[in-house]
């Protein structure tokens, strides 16, 4: 926190929490306060709902290696204009993060570019390579506590095994990406049940994902480890997580924006927009899906957040990279998807986007809620509001934006993390 931060104060009035009181907030010396101090800026809230700030779990930020897709800068910029307070990076970076030099670099870079908290994420094994694991329990000994090795499934089930024992052993979570590279490999880029075959592009075959899942469910039982399953995208992956969970295993899952609102149809239209990893599926896996987050056998949304510099985009579909933006959405794809058709409410969302991703990913001083004490992250929301989106409105380098022209939600009004505005619409 900055000696800035500390000096100043706020209150914000009139805005609604996630149960429907109308509250007014105080904060001061980067924490919520009981009382307004002298001198304090006021925050006028009326009509607007305040909620925990929100975190990630899953987003890719690019640096070090790819600054042209992205920068720590560019994407925590994103990530504030979506609402969110922190956010953990994933290890696919040049170089990959897999030591617990890569993960000091990381944060020193974090401490002098980035708008909110940056967490890194440790590779599971050595430069994602899946053949020898990295020093978890060294990098879990300096605070890293999510292991993934995401852009790519660990395949082999004897690391995978080993990965979730250390996990157990040093309380970190493994986040797999579940994707079965035997079945599913590297050209495989449309879904094989709904739309791959007419449109004549590699097909990526619904059980190359949920059975990854089943088989590290079960791993995870034999070991106690703790597995988070990323991106679920099918409705077998969701049955897999919810007999799991009814069995007692130690798992977690998330959705990512784009799953829960967009469908394999928008492939039709030729745009590499819609290229995404695993693909964009049928409506009845996207309905699962937005299921599984009623019935919370999906616990969170990590967004997944994967820009691209057009070069790699502006190519046939085959070739071009898999990855949306999605930092700037997230909200407006749950709330499109499930707040505003009334299957969810207020504190599903505060659940969905701050309190289960904060727990999960053992995130510091975040997704403890607005109680005094607690430190001052929140986000204020505008329940009602839509706008249609355009790519070149984002923060964020990437302009592979899912979302562009399509009617939605634009929710967000301030965002403040640690006491700071960190974003103001
Ligand atoms: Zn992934």
């Amino acid at each position: 926190m900055t000696e800035q931060a500390e000096q100043k104060a706020f209150s914000i009035r009139g805005a609604m929490d996630a149960v429907g009181n109308i509250v007014d907030l105080h904060v001061a010396r980067g924490v919520f306060v009981a009382e307004a101090p002298e001198g304090s800026e006021l925050i006028e809230a009326d009509g607007l709902v305040v909620l925990p700030g929100f975190v990630d779990i899953h987003t890719h930020l690019r640096e070090p290696g790819f600054e042209a897709s992205e920068t720590i800068a560019s994407g925590t910029a994103a990530a504030v204009a979506g609402g969110y307070t922190a956010v953990c990076a994933m290890a696919n970076t040049d170089p990959v993060t897999d030591s617990v030099e890569r993960v000091e670099s990381m944060r020193k870079l974090a401490r002098t570019s980035a708008h909110n908290e940056v967490f890194p994420i440790g590779s599971l094994t050595i430069d994602l390579a899946g053949q020898q694991l990295s020093p978890i329990a060294e990098m879990a000994a300096c605070g890293v506590r999510l292991f993934s090795d995401d852009g790519r499934c660990l395949m082999d089930p004897v690391l995978m095994r080993r990965a979730l024992e250390l996990s157990a052993a040093h309380n970190v979570v493994i986040a797999q990406h579940s994707q079965d590279h035997r079945l599913a490999p590297a050209d495989a880029c449309a879904d094989e049940r709904s739309i791959a075959g007419e449109l004549g592009l590699p097909g990526w075959p619904w059980a190359a994902e949920s059975s990854i899942i089943a088989r590290d469910v079960q791993l995870a039982e034999l070991t106690g480890g703790h597995l988070h399953v990323c991106h679920l995208s099918t409705a077998e992956s969701v049955e897999v997580v919810r007999w799991a969970k009814a069995r007692g295993v130690d798992v977690t899952a998330e959705a990512t924006p784009h799953h829960m609102l967009l469908t394999s149809d928008l492939l039709r239209s030729g745009s590499t927009d819609y290229k995404v990893n695993p693909p964009l599926r049928s409506a009845e896996d996207v309905e699962a899906v937005r299921a599984g987050l009623v019935d919370r056998t999906i616990d969170l949304v990590g967004t997944d957040h994967a820009p691209h510099e057009a070069q790699f985009k502006d190519l046939p579909f085959p070739q071009a990279k898999p990855g949306m933006t999605a930092l700037e959405q997230a909200l407006s794809s749950l709330m499109e998807s499930l707040l505003l058709p009334g299957r969810i409410d207020w504190t599903d969302v505060t659940r969905i986007m701050s309190t289960a991703p904060a727990h999960r990913g053992q995130v510091p001083g975040q997704g403890l809620g607005l109680g005094v004490g607690s430190p001052a992250n929140l986000v204020l929301v505008h329940p009602a509001r839509r706008r249609v989106v355009n790519r070149d409105d984002s923060a964020s380098a990437g302009r592979n934006n899912p979302y562009h022209g399509m009617d939605l939600p634009d929710p967000i009004e301030l965002t403040m993390g640690a006491g700071r505005i960190l974003y103001r619409r």
